[in-house]
Parts: C-alpha cells; sequence; structure tokens
C-alpha cells in the first residue's frame, strides 16, 4: 500500500513569526500520534531553517518550493538544491502551476531541476496539471501526458523512488472550485497509466500521486479515499493548523483503513 503524503505549500506567505508558530503548532497537533503518514511543509526560503527547527523531531517534514538546477555559481537569486540540502530540506516542489504559468517555467527546465534534485537525494514532487481552456477543449491528458514526458525525460525506473507526482488542475488551485473526487481519480488514473506504460506496472504502482487544488477539510476525506489519490499538495489550507491539521487528521485516518 501507498504511504499517504500531506504537503503543504504556504507559497508566498507567513512571516517569521507566524511561520514559525504554524509550524510548532503543526508540530503541537500531530505530538502523541502515530504518524502513519508523511506530512510536508514548504515554507518560503527565508523562513525555512527556523520552521526546520520550529517542527523539530515531530516528524513533520520541510521542504523546498523550487531550487535551481545547476550547483553554484553567478546565478543571482537562485537556490541550489545544495543548499536546501545543507538547511535540512527533503524534498523540493518542482513544475507547480505557478512557476509554469506565472514565471514561465517550461517543461526542459523543470526537468532539470527534477535532475538535480534526484542527483542530490531528495525527494522531487513534481506538479502536472491543465488549465481551464485545455480542460474545456479536451485536452487534459494530453496536457498531462507532455508534462510528465518533458519533466521526467531521463529519469530512470531506479530514480523515480524519489519522485512524487501531484495532479494540480490549474483551475482549482486558489479558487476554491475543487475537482470532484471523479474528476481527480480519473486523472490520477491516468497519471499512473502513463507511468505503467513509461516504465512497468509495478512501478507505476508504487509511485504517489497526489491531488491538489482547493483541498479542505470538508472534502479532504473524499478525495484522499479515491483509489489512485495518494496524498494533498495543499495550497491556502495549509496555512492554518485549524485546516491544516484535520487534513492531517483525514490521511491519518485513512491510512489506518
Ligand atoms: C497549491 O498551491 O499547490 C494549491 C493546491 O493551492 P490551493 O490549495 O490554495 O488551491
Amino acid at each position: 500500500m501507498r504511504r499517504l503524503m500531506i504537503a503543504g505549500n504556504w507559497k508566498m506567505n507567513t512571516d517569521l513569526a507566524s511561520g514559525t508558530a504554524l509550524a510548532s503548532g503543526l508540530a503541537a497537533a500531530i505530538s502523541g500520534k502515530e504518524l502513519t503518514v508523511d506530512v510536508l511543509v514548504c515554507p518560503p526560503f527565508p523562513y525555512l531553517q527556523a520552521v526546520k527547527q520550529a517542527v523539530g523531531d515531530s516528524g513533520i517534514t520541510v521542504g523546498g518550493q523550487n531550487c535551481y538546477f545547476e550547483e553554484s555559481g553567478a546565478f543571482t537569486g537562485e537556490v541550489s538544491v545544495g543548499m536546501l540540502q545543507d538547511i535540512g530540506c527533503d524534498s523540493v516542489l518542482l513544475g507547480h502551476s505557478e512557476r509554469r504559468h506565472v514565471l514561465k517555467e517550461c517543461n526542459e527546465v523543470i526537468n532539470k531541476k527534477t535532475k538535480a534534485v534526484i542527483a542530490k537525494g531528495l525527494g522531487a514532487v513534481l506538479c502536472v496539471g491543465e488549465l481551464l481552456e485545455e480542460r474545456e477543449a479536451g485536452k487534459t491528458e494530453a496536457v498531462l501526458d507532455e508534462q510528465m514526458a518533458g519533466g521526467l525525460e531521463g529519469v530512470s525506473a531506479e530514480q523515480m523512488g524519489q519522485v512524487v507526482i501531484a495532479y494540480e488542475p490549474v483551475w482549482a488551485i486558489g479558487t476554491g472550485k475543487t475537482a470532484s473526487p471523479e474528476q481527480a481519480e480519473q486523472a490520477h488514473a491516468h497519471l499512473r497509466k502513463w507511468l505503467a506504460s513509461r516504465y512497468t506496472q509495478e512501478l507505476a504502482d508504487s509511485i504517489r500521486i497526489l491531488y491538489g487544488g482547493s483541498v479542505k477539510p470538508s472534502n479532504a476525506m473524499e478525495l484522499l479515499g479515491q483509489t489512485n489519490v495518494d496524498g494533498a499538495l495543499v495550497g491556502g489550507a495549509s496555512l492554518s493548523v485549524e485546516n491544516f491539521g484535520p487534513i492531517i487528521e483525514a490521511g491519518l485516518e485513512l491510512s489506518k483503513s
């Protein structure tokens, strides 16, 4: 059985005080519980170290929201995977829709970043997802196929052990519009089929595919309960213990069933 992952993408939110308070609040909320799901939080770069310290030995892991693919050098404003590793990050989000569509990152760059993360031994959370107009034009699967093929170009079956996929329909991110459990399941099943055809069925069955897009306490259980949904990547609702806590709880409850 695939272990569920509940990941929080804080985006460009919080400040030092509220970010560390959120991290300690989450650590306190899960304290004493058997952590049967992976919990990851991805704060802004400047707060990574403080958040890492605040989650302490709670079992919550900390990741970057982005990285650069070169190891060091004249790349003003960029942060390397080695730097993230140096301060205790376990994973990096890659290809988030805001990076693709606002910051104009292409599949080639996302692929280089994915390989750089894998090379350093960290976990790569590769985000894929279609725009509303692409869904309406019946292009969802073609877009997902292209993003998967581009992002995972040259990634071996063995390296896939470090990869988690996050399906995030762009029209559901930060909009309050969640994909229905059926829409999510359909896209996830398609992604797993893609993985099986590119690699093997066995490998496809072992890869976690998270759903992201307006996940909140009220819909988490139903989304996480879908056969091919192995966790959630949560934006807005990851910014408070009141909302993120119950989503983690939903994962914990499902992991025991
Ligand atoms: C995200 O940022 O990855 C996300 C899914 O955001 P939200 O949960 O706010 O839709």
